[in-house]
C-alpha cells in the first residue's frame, strides 16, 4: 500500500516558512502592480525575479522539472503553468499569477488573478469578475476549514461546497490540478483536492504546511497541455481562474504564511483569528 508521508515542520521551521511566504506577498504585490495593457508576461517575471532577489530568496518555480521562468503567467484560458514571455497583457485580459521563493531551505507558494479592467467602466467582462471573486472566496472557505479541520478531506469538501452554494451561472472545478503539502520542497504530501473526494484524507497535525489552491472554469473542466509541453487550457477555451495560499497549522492555530496579515482580514468572515507560529 502506498503511504504518503507527511513533513511536520518545528515552529523554527514554519518562522523560515513564514519569511519565505512574507517575501512571496510584497513579490506579488510588486508583480500584479506593474500588470496592465501594453505590459509583457515576461516584464511581470522580471518585476517578480528582481524583486525576491533583492529580498535574499531564490526562486522554486526556475528550473524545476525544467521550467523556465520565476513564475507561471497564465492568461484566460490558459489555467496553469504558463510561462512568462513576449506576450503584450490586453485590457480585459484575467491574468493568473503564480509564483513561490525560497528562504533557507523552506518553500512558499501563492497565486492571484488579476483582471486587467472593471466592468464598472466597460472594461472587463463582468463573468470573469465574478468567476475570480468566487473562486478567491472558495480558497477562504477552504482555509477557514483547514484551521479546524481534523482530515485534510474537509478543505475540498469546504471548497465545493463554497462553489456550489453560490447563486448564478454553475462554475466547473478543475480536477486534474490540485493542492499540496510544501516545506522543504515545493511540492509534497498530502494532496488537497478542491472538490470532495468523499475520503477523510490525511489526518491534520501541528506542524503541518499545505497549499491550498481551488482553480475554477466558466466551462467545461477538461485540460490540455499546449505544444511548450506546459501551458495548461481549458480545451473549450473557456476563462480560469486560481487563488492560492500557502497556510500552516501548528500548536496554537492557523496561520497563513503567504498573507500580509497571516490571514486575519479574510479569516475574521469565517469567525477565525490566526495566531503566528511561536
Ligand atoms: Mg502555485
Ligand atoms: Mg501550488
Amino acid at each position: 500500500m502506498f503511504r504518503s508521508r507527511v513533513e511536520l515542520k518545528t515552529p523554527e521551521q514554519l518562522r523560515h516558512m513564514d519569511a519565505a511566504g512574507s517575501i512571496l506577498c510584497e513579490a506579488l504585490d510588486a508583480t500584479v502592480a506593474a500588470a496592465a495593457p501594453g505590459v509583457t508576461t515576461g516584464e511581470l517575471n522580471d518585476v517578480f525575479s528582481e524583486f525576491i532577489a533583492r529580498r535574499g530568496a531564490k526562486p522554486n518555480f526556475l528550473n524545476y522539472h525544467g521550467f523556465p521562468a520565476c513564475i507561471c503567467t497564465s492568461v484566460n484560458e490558459e489555467v496553469v503553468h504558463g510561462i512568462p514571455g513576449g506576450r503584450v497583457l490586453e485590457q480585459g485580459d484575467v491574468l493568473k499569477i503564480d509564483g513561490g521563493c525560497i528562504i533557507a531551505g523552506w518553500h512558499s507558494d501563492s497565486a492571484r488573478t488579476v483582471i486587467l479592467g472593471s466592468s464598472a467602466d466597460g472594461t472587463a467582462d463582468p463573468a470573469d469578475e465574478r468567476l475570480s471573486e468566487i473562486t478567491k472566496g472558495a480558497l477562504w472557505a477552504g482555509i477557514a476549514a483547514f484551521a479546524e479541520a481534523k482530515h485534510i478531506g474537509e478543505v475540498g469538501e469546504a471548497i465545493e461546497e463554497h462553489i456550489t452554494s453560490q447563486k448564478g451561472p454553475a462554475l466547473g472545478i478543475l480536477e486534474d490540478y490540485v493542492g499540496h503539502g510544501i516545506g522543504s520542497a515545493m511540492h509534497m504530501a498530502p494532496d488537497v483536492f478542491n472538490y470532495s473526494t468523499g475520503m477523510k484524507g490525511t489526518k491534520i497535525k501541528p506542524g503541518m504546511a499545505v497549499a491550498i489552491e481551488p482553480m475554477l472554469v466558466r466551462g467545461g473542466i477538461d485540460t490540455k497541455v499546449l505544444d511548450d509541453d506546459w501551458t495548461v487550457v481549458t480545451t473549450d477555451g473557456s476563462r480560469s481562474s486560481q487563488w492560492e495560499h500557502s497556510v500552516c497549522r501548528h500548536e496554537d492555530g492557523v496561520w497563513v504564511l503567504t498573507a500580509p496579515d497571516g490571514g486575519a482580514a479574510e479569516l475574521a468572515a469565517h469567525g477565525i483569528t490566526p495566531a503566528p507560529p511561536a
